[in-house]
């Protein structure tokens, strides 16, 4: 492998903060890892990285802490279980997610989640692209989630045997938040590639790196980019509807019990996934599901008493929940990422001793920069780490910006520049 300089993105691989250190993130499509591939992700953590592992809002995994010279082997030892990581980083379509995972429909959403990752996954037509192009795919609008999408997909009903979905595009966040809009209504799933491929490609043809799609929305209007992706031949294309047996993992009935194990920030350690792993293999048909608030869900069987088995689980791996458990989405921040302004962590953990018991039931996301990994726009109480300032020791401290979700579209900002000890002082009067 070539050495220095050499870009790993569209493997899926980041340089860290730290010289001479990588970051492999695994695409997990809806968030749905078996046991035997949580293993083999926490054995090449132990072995070629520090054991410890990231959940991301996204459904992915990363694994911190790789060196260069191994990311050959690493690629291989995932593939032994079919974990790929093409495009989960660079410009290239990236992991399908969903934040549905515990509705009604989810094995259905799964299921397309799975197609759309196997068509767009590695297709040279759909990588190098301008920048990143996200693609979610929702049981509702409830979580807002649709809303920050390249393409978000919703699910709208049924109709002759077939999900039909609505389609929101342009969405995203960033340093220039906006929120996608209702493009198409109830899109029979036959249609749900060829319009994507139309919308990839739209966006390919006119913007400049490192816009996203959302740029286009800006420049040209939402109508000039109705126009354009409505040119397109696959725009009305329908491909025959899809034979043969169901591909999603996991399994839903009525019996079944979905229990999440809250995971702080997202970060585990090796040994935690393998037996969070040997778990799902004993009570939870052998799946596990990435959140989209970085947690694990485990699905457990009828026959499980899901309550107990979970405890028991929670106690081997010393992750007793907290009471209560706070949702509050983390980024990795300056702990391991480049463009990191604040060690998150370590401030989310201060934040929340002083958040009040009215504010322990809303949902929190704290950023590390303003790409707003954590998603702060989509949760009741977002931070983003958005400066740096120098205190009068010359000592750089991070600003950050708070804001508040009000209603079904972004939250918008309501305070800035506060320093640590001015966060902790507004957040013990949000209820
Ligand atoms: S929000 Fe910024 S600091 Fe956090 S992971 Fe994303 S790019 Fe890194």
């Amino acid at each position: 492998m070539s050495a220095v300089g050499a870009d790993y993105r569209l493997d899926g691989i980041y340089k860290q903060r730290q010289d001479g250190y990588f970051m492999q993130r695994v695409k997990l499509p809806a968030g749905v890892i078996s046991a035997d591939q949580a293993r083999t992700v926490a054995a090449v953590s132990t072995r070629f990285g520090q054991g410890t592992i990231h959940l991301t809002t996204r459904g992915s995994i990363e694994i911190h802490w790789l060196k260069e010279e191994d990311l050959p082997r690493i690629k291989r030892e995932l593939a032994t279980t079919g974990l790929t990581s093409r495009g989960a980083c660079g410009g290239a379509v990236r992991g399908i997610t969903s934040g549905s995972q515990g509705a009604q429909g989810f094995p259905l959403l799964e299921n397309l989640a799975r197609r759309l990752h196997r068509h767009f996954t590695g297709n040279p037509r759909f990588e190098r692209l301008p920048k990143k192009f996200k693609i979610g795919i929702e049981a509702d609008e409830a979580g807002g989630r649709h809303l920050i999408q390249d393409v978000g997909l919703v699910l709208a009903g049924n109709e002759d045997g077939c999900a039909v979905f609505d389609i929101w595009i342009a969405g995203g966040l960033g340093r220039e938040p906006y929120p996608g809009f209702l493009f198409l209504e109830r899109v029979p799933e036959e249609r749900i590639i060829p319009l994507i491929e139309a919308i990839v490609r739209v966006y390919a043809a006119h913007a400049p790196p490192p816009k996203r799609l959302k740029f286009l929305a800006t420049e040209f209007g939402e109508a000039k980019l109705r126009e354009l992706i409505e040119a397109e031949p696959s725009y009305s294309e329908k491909l025959p509807a899809v034979s043969g047996l169901p591909e999603h993992l996991v399994v839903m009935t009525d019996g079944h019990q979905r229990l999440e194990l809250p995971v702080f920030a997202g970060t585990l350690t090796s040994e935690q996934l393998v037996a969070i792993a040997d778990c799902a293999d004993s009570h939870a048909d052998g799946m596990l599901i990435v959140t989209a608030n970085q947690d694990i869900a485990l699905l457990f069987t009828p026959a499980a008493d899901a309550a107990a088995e979970l405890q028991r689980l929670q106690h081997t791996i010393g992750m007793e929940s907290e009471s209560p458990a706070i949702t509050f989405r983390i980024c990795p921040g300056s702990h391991e990422c480049r463009m990191g302004l604040a060690a998150t962590r370590d401030v989310a953990g201060e934040l929340v001793e002083h958040i009040t018991v009215a504010g322990q039931k809303l949902s929190w996301a704290l950023s590390g920069c303003a790409n707003s990994c954590s998603q702060p726009q989509l949760a009741d109480v977002g931070i983003i780490a958005s400066r740096l300032t120098a205190d009068a020791e010359g000592q750089k401290t991070p600003r950050f910006d708070l804001y508040r979700r009000q209603d079904s579209g972004l939250g918008h900002k309501v305070q800035e520049g506060l320093t640590t000890v001015e966060l902790i002082e507004t957040l013990r009067h949000i209820e």
